[in-house]
């Protein structure tokens, strides 16, 4: 098996204690959390693999940045900088700052979406659909059927769109009530799944013929132009730069969370072509994040975010933070822990389904997993199953294919010996698997449920 780690490259200068509670001080937390790990206190926690928005370790060159932020109100010298940086790598002609991934959501739907109307994507993701239906839009789900088979490990871009999809949507309902498709690089619900240059290039092009706008989920482009210089012949002697710049070349704009490849532990930004579009999201900006030189992030902010994504570039790291993730998901499934694979671009994501066989979806399986994981080891996980799906406009559980956990690794925040712990706590854990019991709720939430949601032992 191939399992070689590779060293990290970056030394510590800097150190935050992390402490293991005892085994009945774990149990106690999680019960007090509903057993919902999104309600732990982090100082409960051990290892945090929750998410990896925006708990990025920065660089010195970063941390040196923050000394440079200029705090005007209007025109600082961090955002101009921000500006030239998005507009160099991505190539974009227009650039809309705001506080986080999904505030950049919000713009776009605002501006593009009509009641009725159906926007294609590839798998959703939660804060981008619920922006979308919040302005009456419908998504249709257009990636290819293979994404949503955990097992199928012989595909390298299980993100592609399904064009046959896409275009039967066009035909279904017309182009002129699709008022974008919208493709994330790579698809987090799916596990971190790469899009292909070929795919995206197909996609555009599909688009152009019908008129209609391809806006990407750009939050982790880095992770899939790192893939597609892996695994898309052609690419192989290409610079991530040059991947990523040939990328976005097929899309008309982008929304994008500087929380996960920009490096940074807030912001976010629009950018589109369209000179309309973006004097539309210039005037909503300001109502809803912050001056169009801003957007709810402080110029320190800015000036981070800028060196981010420039180090973001870097090969040796993508390279690093990548095989990170593979070495993680190797060493669980050489023990035969049922994984989404192959491994995807942030995270290990466990089939909760087949580990815990005898828990029906409507008893969230992956949830009592996730509480299950914390209360063996001090590791936080997440849910990423019917519980985060919610439910659809009738009020009926959406039941999502995929019941998974997501073991998500950090940027340049965990070391190996860190990383053999988790293999060691789950192994524990599916060892022990017929003792964890199904969940049911105790408060549910009317939107995004999963955040906030609290839930009892069956
Ligand atoms: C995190 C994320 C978002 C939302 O970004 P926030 O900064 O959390 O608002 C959107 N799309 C994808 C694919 C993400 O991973």
């Amino acid at each position: 098996m191939e399992s070689k780690y590779i060293p990290e490259p970056y030394k510590i200068k800097m150190v935050e204690p992390i402490t293991l509670l005892p085994k009945e001080e774990r149990a106690e937390r999680i019960k007090e959390a509903g057993y919902n790990t999104f309600l732990l206190r982090s100082k409960d926690v051990f290892i945090d693999l929750l998410t990896d928005s925006g708990t990025n370790a920065m660089s010195h060159y970063q941390w040196a940045g923050l000394m440079l932020g200029d705090e005007a109100y209007a025109g600082s010298e961090n955002w101009i900088h921000l500006e030239e940086t998005v507009k160099d790598l991505f190539g974009f002609k227009y650039v809309v700052p705001t506080h986080q991934g999904r505030g950049a959501e919000n713009l776009i739907s605002l501006i593009l979406i009509k009641p009725g109307m159906h926007i294609p994507g590839n798998m959703y993701f939660t804060t981008t659909r619920a922006h979308m239906e919040l302005q009456g839009g419908i998504f249709v789900d257009v990636i290819r059927d293979e994404a949503h088979e955990p097992e199928r490990d012989d595909i390298p871009f299980k993100g592609d769109v399904d064009l046959e999809k896409y275009e039967a949507l066009i035909k279904k309902v017309g182009p002129e009530k699709i008022p974008y498709i919208c493709v994330a690089v790579t698809v987090n619900m799916a596990g971190g799944q790469p899009v292909s240059m070929a795919n995206l290039k197909a996609v555009y092009e599909m688009s152009q013929k019908y008129g209609i706008p391809v806006i990407f989920d750009a939050t982790r482009c880095v992770e899939n132009a790192y893939f597609i210089k892996k695994r898309e012949p052609g690419y192989e002697n290409k610079t991530i730069t040059e991947i990523i710049r040939e990328m976005f070349s097929y899309s008309d704009g982008c929304t994008m969370s500087g929380k996960k490849d920009g490096i940074v532990n807030m912001g976010g930004f629009l950018a589109v072509n369209d000179e309309d579009l973006y004097r539309q999201a210039s005037g909503l900006v300001v109502v809803y994040e912050g001056m169009p030189s801003y957007g709810g992030m402080t110029g320190r902010d800015m000036e981070a975010f800028a060196r981010g994504l420039r180090e973001a570039m870097d090969y040796d790291y993508i390279r690093h933070r990548v095989e990170q993730v593979r070495y993680l998901g190797d060493n669980m499934s050489s023990l035969g822990i049922p994984i989404v694979k192959p491994v995807g671009g942030h995270a290990v994501f466990i089939d909760a389904r087949t580990f815990l066989p005898n828990i029906p979806q409507n008893e969230f399986p992956a949830l009592a997993l996730a509480a299950a994981i914390y209360e063996q080891s001090g590791i936080r996980t997440m849910e990423r199953g019917i519980i985060s799906a919610g439910r659809d406009k009738e009020g009926k559980d959406y039941y999502p294919k995929l019941e998974l956990v997501r073991l998500t690794v950090p940027r340049r925040v965990y070391t190996r010996s860190h990383l053999d712990y988790v293999v060691d706590s789950v192994k524990d854990v599916f060892e022990k698997a017929d003792n964890i019991k199904g969940l049911e709720w105790v408060y549910e939430p009317p939107v995004l449920r999963f955040f906030t949601g609290r839930f009892k032992p069956l």
